[in-house]
């Protein structure tokens, strides 16, 4: 019998459209083939510098996120209760109508009174840039609720952290170690690293509660105790200070370790000692000279009229028996031979295996290195060791570890993306000077020196909604969004008129607290009106956020619109490259919806910001395409750095009109390589730092010392300590003389303080899922459908769980029932389960009886928001008392076994979105 012909490998398009995926945050290339006008398969870009090809499983489902059922349909008013879903259809010329009824007048009485803020998106030097405009203090995104720690850490120690900011040198590494990360930061890029590694022989250690993800692949696990890392971590550098295995001369060179810190009473205790310029001082030859004299030697063992160096107050303190492994073992959860192994592994690989690049060079101090000395050690760390309450100060500990080593910007080490390293200094310090019918003063967020950079009103208050860069954490780099709508409902600091979100799923899996915030979203004053009486809301899909708006703004989906990948913003850098990239629309929408850029460029115009309009008050631009071509930050300057001026000026030029055709021509992307010597050492190294300047990412050379020594945090202890002008109020001095501790320390986190509580309870992303829309996407649903609680051996058999089972989960906060599974690569004392999975019946275009709405569950309702009272008369909020990051991970929980319920607990009445969706 004849064999039927069947074509194996049929056209699966008649065009490919390149673009940038949007399914998480690496923003890998991918080729959206397309069947006539309509889009049929999605593959990844083989040229594109971040994924080469490679796509995973959330990028390839991208193509149902433009089919889903989910997806707002048109602009929508409100027209029964918040939370009622009754919506009327209106048009965009009446939405608009609507938010310049409310933000117009509000602009010229109380801008204050407008709080923007915006979850995943990655267009915030736009939104930043509107926000500034409006002249409202109350902006930020959601790096406060997710990893600001890691951000700020990084920012204040090195000039950069991990993930955006750099990456382990793939090439060269011999040993990497991960702490505290989930799958869903750094996808294709870790995975393709981690790849390389294995590849090549290299060692892989996961430090993390839970061997899931990435840690299953580790050659070594160590299953640290949840808010432990930090204590790990410097008994570490406890080890390796005993033993003499530190790099001397790195440290004597490129970090302010040799740097004086004054010994004698006063304002300046513990300040650095400097010359009259302010330059600060380091004894070389026996010499008091400036840090960056050409020649300095600068001598880490050095006394001045009784002033020490840090290394010696370094030494000092971590060579105490408090960090020994045998201490501190217990409380980390890991045997202290294990630990002082670790440490001898780290001394092996960084000294005994030294690597070195015959790469002439020459520092910033004129001085000039036949070659470039390798360490071929490196971290990679995420929100794991940074959603706690300890957690800036751990992930600071992170980068000493990494810096004693000598093994930042090194080959074989960790290794930035321009534009960074960028120091502190080299930010800005936040604004928030309000002045009615005018912009603020300055950019909203940024990296404050002192307590003069505090954002607080005349009597000492906060004048941001959220608290932010006040006493209660003077360092919110990223804002803190998880508390804006509690401030917001309590009136404290004051109240707001109107709530403005973006992508932001703040009714749900984006809140601490969910039942309470839901309350907050729909009570009313005495007079019948809503405490936060305006909330507009733009998004792609029928989130559980959308039912609390009463103006709803439907955005497009990544396929349909443009974004800028910037370097203004999170651009696709690698170590050896400046990049960026753009999104464009593959494909028209086919319902009434608009990009949300656009959108509030338009609405920008209507509301005559400066910025977004002529002098004449026309509209500057069209749409988001042509802000990304004619917007110019600095002169030359803008979104983009590729085809600039005639099209051959990269960095610095003019704006091209044909600028985004070209990105679109060249794949959605574009690259300026780091020229040949400069690719290392990039803090020190001239050759950096004058490229950097020529493709404009600094207006100046701006080489820095890495900051093992905090001098800005010691500033806010002196405060503390009753120094300076601005005095914090009485019950937070114990708090920043505390956390403010200039060198790393390690605190227990602020969970630990509940009695009664034993268990540890996280969250994690999976790696097929990044934004809580991937629980609605019918391919992903698939793999993750629901979420049990994953319980260790111990707890599992101690409360005699078996499969199917159920079990209530207390916490001081509240309790939920869940269905629980056994998983054994877990820290004994810590149960898990993966987050935003679990949805309200009637959102995201699921069925009511859908598993993630009657199985799937959320552990944020254990998490309160606030404290509890210590007894100070304050009710802190719960987060990191330097960042203000919300300590989701501090979370304290009992557990029992229960009957199995109908569906999990708590169960909230369905919401119903079918007029919002198409
Ligand atoms: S790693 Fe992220 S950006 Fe890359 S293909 Fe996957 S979802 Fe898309």
């Amino acid at each position: 019998m004849a064999q039927p012909k069947i074509d194996t490998s049929p056209f699966v398009s008649d065009e490919v459209r390149q673009t940038t995926c949007y399914m998480c945050a690496c923003r890998c290339g991918i080729d959206v083939h397309m069947k006539s006008g309509k889009v049929s398969y999605i593959e990844g870009n083989r040229a594109h510098p971040v994924n080469k090809g490679v796509l995973c499983a959330k990028g390839a489902s991208g193509i149902k996120q433009v089919f889903a059922p989910s997806r707002l349909k048109a602009p929508m008013r409100r027209v029964g209760p918040r939370g009622s879903g009754a919506f009327e259809e209106i048009s965009w010329d009446e939405a608009f109508k609507i938010a310049t009824d409310w933000l117009g007048p509000l602009r010229q009485t109380a801008p204050e009174k407008l709080a923007f803020f915006t979850g995943r998106d990655q267009s915030q030097s736009l939104t930043s840039f509107w926000a500034q405009n409006y002249g409202t203090p109350n902006y930020a995104a959601h790096g406060g609720f997710c990893s600001v720690n890691m951000a700020a850490g990084g920012i204040y120690t090195v000039g950069g952290a991990f993930w955006e900011f750099g990456q382990p040198d793939w090439e060269r590494t011999k040993l990497f170690i991960l702490f505290g990360v989930a799958e869903d930061h750094d996808s294709n890029p870790l995975k393709m690293g981690l790849g390389r590694l294995k590849e090549r022989g290299a060692k892989v250690i996961g430090v993390n509660p839970i061997r899931s993800g990435y840690n299953a692949i580790a050659d070594d696990w160590f299953g640290v105790t949840p808010g432990a890392d930090g204590l790990l971590i410097l008994a570490l550098i406890h080890c390796l200070l005993e033993a003499g295995k530190v790099d001397l001369d790195y440290l004597a060179r490129f970090t302010n370790a040799p740097l004086l810190v004054r010994s004698d009473e006063g304002a300046e205790k513990g300040l650095f000692l400097r010359e009259a310029d302010g330059k600060a001082l380091v004894m070389s030859d026996g010499a008091l000279v400036p840090f960056d004299q050409k020649g300095a030697r600068p001598d880490l063992g050095a006394t001045y009229q009784g002033h020490r160096t840090v290394f010696q107050h370094m030494a000092e303190r971590y060579l105490s028996p408090d960090y020994a492994p045998e201490k501190i073992a217990a409380r980390v959860g890991i045997d202290a031979l294990r630990i002082r192994e670790l440490a001898a592994d780290l001394a092996r690989v960084a000294f005994d295996e030294a690597i070195e690049l015959p790469q002439p060079w020459t520092d910033f101090r004129g001085d000039h290195h036949a070659s470039m000395i390798g360490r071929p050690v490196s971290f990679h760390a995420m929100r794991g060791i940074s959603a706690h309450s300890n957690g800036f100060q751990t992930a600071r500990a992170l980068h000493l570890l990494q810096v004693v080593l000598g093994t930042v910007e090194t080959p074989g080490g960790y290794r930035f993306k321009p534009p960074y390293p960028k120091p502190a200094e080299a930010h800005p310090a936040p604004h928030c000077k309000v002045t009615p019918g005018k912009p603020l003063d300055g950019p909203h967020l940024g990296y404050p020196r002192g307590p003069e950079h505090l954002c607080l009103d005349a009597q000492g208050n906060p004048a941001r909604i959220d608290k932010a860069f006040s006493w209660e954490n003077p360092l919110s780099a990223h804002g803190v969004m998880h508390m804006v709508i509690a401030n917001a409902h309590a009136g404290d600091p004051y109240k707001i008129d109107t709530l403005f979100l973006y992508m932001a799923n703040m009714a749900w899996n984006s809140s601490m607290n969910t039942a309470a915030v839901m309350g907050m979203l729909t009570d009313k004053d005495e007079a019948g009106e809503y405490v936060i009486p305006h909330i507009i809301y733009s998004d792609a899909y029928a989130s559980e956020m959308v039912a609390y708006a009463d103006l709803i703004l439907p955005d497009t989906t990544y396929l349909e619109r443009h974004d800028c990948i910037s370097l203004l913003d999170r651009p696709i850098s690698e170590p050896g490259a400046a990049g960026d990239s753009i999104r464009w629309p593959v494909i028209e929408p086919d319902r009434d919806v608009r990009g949300f850029q656009s959108v509030l460029i338009d609405l920008g115009a209507r509301l005559v910001l400066p910025g977004f309009v002529t002098p004449e008050g026309a509209p500057l631009y069209k749409d988001y395409a042509e802000y990304i071509t004619n917007h110019q930050r600095r002169p030359g300057v803008g979104p983009l750095m590729g085809f600039r001026g005639d099209g051959t000026e990269v960095g610095r030029g003019a704006p091209n009109p044909d600028q985004i055709q070209r990105y679109i021509d060249n794949g959605a992307f574009f690259q300026a390589h780091v020229p040949e010597g400069a690719d290392f050492y990039k803090p020190w190294n001239k050759a950096y730092q004058d490229w950097a300047v020529k493709i404009g990412l600094y207006d100046a050379p701006q080489p820095y010392l890495f900051s093992l020594y905090s001098e800005p945090m010691r500033k806010f202890q002196l405060a503390a300590e009753g120094y300076g002008d601005r005095q914090p109020p009485e019950a937070a001095r114990a708090r920043l003389k505390l956390a403010m501790d200039p060198l790393p320390i390690w605190y227990a986190p602020f969970g630990d303080d509940v009695e009664g509580f034993p268990v540890h309870a996280l969250t994690q992303r999976p790696m097929a899922m990044y934004h809580s829309w991937g629980s609605q996407n019918v391919w992903l649903r698939q793999i993750h459908g629901h979420n049990p609680l994953y319980v260790p051996t111990k707890i599992w058999k101690a409360n005699g769980f078996k499969d199917g089972d159920w079990a209530r989960v207390t916490s001081p906060n509240g309790e939920i029932v869940v269905p629980v599974a056994h998983m054994a690569a877990l820290n004994e004392h810590t149960v898990w389960t993966w987050n935003a999975i679990g949805k309200r019946k009637g959102t995201w275009g699921l069925d009511a009886d859908a598993p993630e709405a009657t199985k799937g569950f959320l552990l944020n309702h254990l998490i309160s928001e606030l404290l509890p009272e210590k007894g100070d008369g304050m009710r802190w909020s719960n987060s990191d008392p330097v960042t203000g990051q919300a300590a989701w991970f501090d979370l304290r929980v009992k557990i029992e076994k229960t009957e199995a319920p109908r569906e999990a607990q708590p169960a909230f009445p369905a919401l119903d979105l079918k007029r919002v969706q198409v």
